[in-house]
Formats: C-alpha cells, structure tokens, sequence
C-alpha cells in the first residue's frame, strides 16, 4: 500500500486534491511508491507504477 506524501494516509482515505507532480494533469492520476501523484502519461513516460 502505498501512502501518500501529504497527508500520510492510503490512498483511498487520502482527501488531497490530486493532481500530477510532474506536469499539473489530473488525467487518470494515481498515488505512486515516492508518495506523489502521477498522471497516466507520466507514471508510463518514468516507469512509475501505482496500485491495482
Ligand atoms: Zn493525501
Ligand atoms: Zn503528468
């Protein structure tokens, strides 16, 4: 599980407004391993991977 880097809570109990670390996108944006959020293009562009 991984926790997010705001607010040290999962990410589906994680109430932060979400949005990319990398380009500001919300499309399709998921909580990666470092704790940030990345949007689609970005977790495949670095090889990020978010939860199932
Ligand atoms: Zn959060
Ligand atoms: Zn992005």
């Amino acid at each position: 599980m991984f926790i997010c880097g705001s607010c040290s809570k999962y990410e589906q109990q994680c109430e932060c407004e979400r949005y990319c670390m990398l380009c500001q996108s919300d499309y399709r944006v998921r909580l990666c391993e470092d704790g940030y959020y990345y949007c689609k293009d970005c977790r495949e562009a670095c090889d990020f991977r978010s939860e199932e």
